[in-house]
C-alpha cells in the first residue's frame, strides 16, 4: 500500500481506538486526546505494525510486549495527571507510554534495563516529534533517587512485592501504580502518600513481564 494510503488507515485506526477507549469508560479528555495523537504503528515492530491500533499486547522483541492501549489509559487514569507533574515511569519498552505521557504531565523520567529497546524507544519518540524525555538504561528497580522526587511512579513490569522502598521517592500526595506478584497471579496495586503514611489499594488483576533487578526478580 502506498505511503499515503497507510497513513490514512493509521488514522482511521487510532480514531477507532480512541472511541473504543471513550465507550470502555475512559472520560479524561487529555488521555483520549494523548491517545488520538501519538502515532502508536511507530512503537511497534513492523511484523505487528499492522495490529497497532487493535487493543491487544503486542510483542515487541527481546521477550517483551507493548501493553494493551486499554491497559494504558487504566493505569494513566488512576496516575490522575494535570499537567505539571513529574513522572518517573520505570520500563520504557516501545516509548509509547513515554510518549502519552509527555503529553499528560510536565516532566517524564523513563528507565528500560534492555538497551537495544531503550534505542528504538529513543528512535520511535524521535520519529513521533517528542522531545524532552529523560531516557536512560539501566535497572530501574530502585527508582532513580538522583531526579526524585516524583509526583507518579508508574512501573510497566510486575514486582515481586509492593515496591516500598520506592515511596520516599514519592512527593507528598504522590501516586506509585505497580504491577505485584510472580509470572502467573499479579494484581495491580496503586501507592498513594499521604502525610506520613502510604495508603495502598488494590485495583485490578494485571498480567505483566517481570520487573528484573536488584529490587524486582
Ligand atoms: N509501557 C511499555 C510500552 O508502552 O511499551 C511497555 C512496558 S513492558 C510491559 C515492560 C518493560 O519493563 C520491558 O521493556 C522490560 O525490559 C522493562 N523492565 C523490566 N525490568 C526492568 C528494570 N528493572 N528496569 C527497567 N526496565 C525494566
Amino acid at each position: 500500500m502506498a505511503a499515503r494510503a497507510l497513513t490514512g488507515a493509521y488514522q482511521r485506526d487510532r480514531h477507532r481506538l480512541v472511541e473504543r477507549l471513550q465507550a470502555s469508560g475512559i472520560e479524561d479528555l487529555a488521555i483520549l486526546h494523548a491517545f488520538a495523537s501519538v502515532p502508536r504503528h511507530r512503537f511497534v515492530p513492523e511484523a505487528v505494525r499492522h495490529r497497532a491500533y487493535a487493543d491487544a499486547a503486542l510483542p515487541i522483541g527481546h521477550g517483551q510486549t507493548i501493553s494493551r492501549p486499554g491497559v494504558h489509559a487504566l493505569h494513566l487514569a488512576f496516575c490522575e495527571l494535570g499537567g505539571d507533574e513529574r513522572v518517573l515511569e520505570i520500563g520504557t519498552g516501545s516509548g509509547f507510554q513515554t510518549a502519552l505521557l509527555s503529553l499528560l504531565a510536565g516532566e517524564v523520567y523513563s528507565i528500560e534495563r534492555i538497551p537495544e529497546l531503550a534505542e528504538s524507544a529513543r528512535r520511535a519518540l524521535g520519529e513521533a516529534g517528542v522531545d524532552g524525555v529523560h531516557l536512560t538504561i539501566g535497572d530501574g528497580s530502585g527508582g532513580w533517587p538522583e531526579a526524585a522526587p516524583f509526583d507518579v511512579i508508574l512501573i510497566g513490569a510486575a514486582a515481586p512485592e509492593p515496591p516500598a522502598h520506592l515511596y520516599p521517592q514519592l512527593t507528598p500526595g504522590g501516586r506509585l501504580l505497580a504491577p505485584v506478584g510472580d509470572p502467573e497471579h499479579q494484581e495491580l496495586v496503586c501507592v498513594r502518600a499521604r502525610e506520613g503514611s502510604f495508603d495502598v489499594e488494590t485495583i485490578d488483576r494485571a498480567r505483566f513481564v517481570p520487573l528484573i533487578g536488584e529490587r524486582g526478580w
